[in-house]
C-alpha cells in the first residue's frame, strides 16, 4: 500500500513560509494499491492537490472522520467531480441530529458556497458508516473499518486493510485526562504497521486546552506502544507549529519511541509511505 500525505494540518489551512517545509493544507491521505483507484481519509484543503494529480475519470471512495471544516473543506474544490462522468462514493458518521449526508449538504450550499453538491457534474453518493458498530466498506480488495474515535462530536477513525498490512488512521482524537486509552481506540489500532495519529500538542499546550478535542505527542507514542504499531506518523499538526516546532516534537518522539522498536515520522505533504 502507498500512503500519501495530501494535508497534515489540523484546525485551519495555514500556508505560511514558517511552515511550508511539512504544509499548511488541511487533513487528507490517500491510500492506494495497484489497480484501485485511491482510498481517500477526509476532504481537507489537501484534496484539492490530490485532484490536480489524478489522471483519467475519477471514481472512488471517500471515508469522511468527522464534519470540522478542516475535514470537509477541500469537497467543493476537487475538480474530477467537475466531470460529468465521474463518481464518488463518501461514507462519514451519522450525526446526532441526521444523517451524515444531511450534514454535509446543509454546509456546502449557498450562502456558504455557490452551489449545492447536487449541482456538481460528477455523481456523488453519501452515506452513514457507524463507527460505534464496528461496519466496514469493501473497496476492491481493500477493506476499511470504521471506530468511534473520542473528539468534539460524532468521529470515526478507520483501519485499512489489504493483503494482511494495515493503516490506522485517527486525526483527531480527545485523549482523556488520565491518559486513559479507549477501547475503540485499541481495537482500531492494535498492530497496524502504519499509526498516522494526532499530534496537535505538547504537554503545556494540553494542559491550557484539554477538552478542545485533541491530544499530545507523548499521547500518540502511547497509543502506538500499546497498540504495538509497526510505524507512527504524527499527523495534525497545530496551524501554530512552524516547521522547527514539528521537527522538535518528531525527534522527542523518536528518542521515546525507539526503545520500542517503532518508527517515527512527522507526516509531510507530498511525502509517500511504503506499507509493506
Ligand atoms: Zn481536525
Ligand atoms: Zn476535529
Amino acid at each position: 500500500m502507498r500512503v500519501t500525505f495530501h494535508g497534515v494540518r489540523g484546525s485551519t489551512p495555514s500556508p505560511c513560509p514558517e511552515n511550508q517545509g511539512y504544509g499548511g493544507n488541511t487533513s487528507c491521505v490517500s491510500v492506494e494499491v495497484e489497480g484501485h483507484e485511491p482510498v481517500i481519509f477526509d476532504l481537507g484543503t489537501g484534496l484539492r492537490r490530490l485532484g490536480r494529480r489524478l489522471a483519467g475519470t475519477f471514481d472512488g471512495t471517500m471515508f469522511v472522520s468527522h464534519l470540522h471544516w478542516d475535514h470537509i473543506q477541500g469537497l467543493p474544490f476537487f475538480t474530477p467531480l467537475q466531470e460529468a462522468s465521474a463518481r464518488a462514493r463518501i461514507f462519514g458518521p451519522r450525526q446526532e441530529s441526521g444523517t451524515f449526508r444531511e450534514a454535509l449538504e446543509r454546509f456546502i450550499r449557498p450562502p456558504y458556497f455557490p452551489v449545492t453538491l447536487t449541482e456538481f457534474p460528477g455523481r456523488i453518493e453519501i452515506a452513514d458508516l457507524d463507527g460505534a458498530a464496528g461496519e466496514s466498506v469493501t473497496v476492491g480488495e481493500l477493506e476499511v473499518t470504521a471506530g468511534r474515535i473520542p473528539h468534539c462530536g460524532p468521529t470515526n477513525g478507520y483501519r485499512v486493510t489489504w493483503r494482511g498490512r494495515s493503516v490506522a488512521y485517527v486525526p483527531d482524537h480527545q485523549q482523556s485526562p488520565d491518559g486513559r486509552i479507549a477501547d475503540s481506540v485499541l481495537e482500531l489500532c492494535r498492530g497496524a504497521d502504519l499509526l498516522i495519529h494526532d499530534s496537535q500538542y505538547t504537554e503545556e499546550e494540553f494542559s491550557r486546552r484539554s477538552d478542545w478535542g485533541h491530544c499530545t505527542v507523548e499521547y500518540a507514542v502511547a497509543v502506538a506502544v500499546r497498540c504495538g504499531v509497526r510505524r507512527l506518523a504524527l499527523f495534525h499538526h497545530d496551524p501554530a507549529h512552524d516547521d522547527g516546532v514539528v521537527e522538535e516534537l518528531v525527534t522527542a518522539a523518536v528518542a521515546c519511541a525507539s526503545r520500542f522498536g517503532i518508527e517515527v515520522v512527522a507526516a509531510r505533504e507530498g511525502d509517500t509511505l511504503e506499507v509493506i
